[in-house]
């Protein structure tokens, strides 16, 4: 007997919400400005993204900024991280940190070199099991290993989550970095 179409209501479900859920990690930095603010303000706009739970974050530290030769010390930095369950693509949220620093005042068209001092930093750490290296994205986040002003807060809410590719621990991680600044 032949199906009636009638007996089925099909409705058209963007493909997004159809997609797993996956658990991302997020290092939030600043070390310009009303910095509390900046990070305060991070964890609500994270909180508040489409399709997406803020489940855990770290206490917020703050950490003397990395300088290159030649360059002015920035500030300390305040960091963070925050822990997310999201059914938006790792790209589709980097797009979204990328408009989160702009709403805090970061302008990437006028910094001129990295390291530079800046309101706000979302990086993407971690997205689920997901090794990407694309133009523009690449997971593990590939200096987040040598990092512990990333990994100190990183171990706080996902100690055990095991770096895909590293196959070791944030926490390894950490320790492995020893007395190290
Ligand atoms: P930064 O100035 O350190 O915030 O670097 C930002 C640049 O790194 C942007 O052009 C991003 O497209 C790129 N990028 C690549 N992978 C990542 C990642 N996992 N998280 C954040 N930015 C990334």
């Amino acid at each position: 007997m032949a199906l009636s179409a009638a007996r089925f209501h099909w409705q058209a479900v963007p493909f997004s919400h159809l997609a797993e859920c996956t658990t991302a990690a997020v290092a939030i930095g600043s070390n310009l400005g009303d910095r509390g603010g900046h990070v305060v303000a991070a964890l609500v706009a994270l909180a508040s993204l489409p399709r997406t739970d803020l489940i855990a974050r770290s206490r917020v530290v703050e950490t003397e900024a990395l300088v290159l030769p030649g360059q002015p010390r920035g500030g300390a930095y305040l960091n963070a991280a925050a822990i997310v369950r999201t059914r938006l693509s790792a790209r589709e949220l980097l797009g979204q940190f990328q408009a989160i620093e702009r709403g805090r005042g970061r302008d990437r068209a006028s910094e001129p070199g990295r390291w530079l001092p800046r309101t706000l930093d979302l990086d993407l750490l971690l997205y689920g099991d997901g090794v990407i290296n694309e133009p523009g994205l690449i997971v593990p986040h590939p200096r987040m290993h040598e990092r512990r002003f990333v990994l100190g807060p990183l171990a706080e809410v996902a100690a055990d989550w095991r770096i895909p590719g590293l196959n070791r621990t944030a926490a390894d991680l950490l320790a492995d970095l020893g007395g190290q600044a």
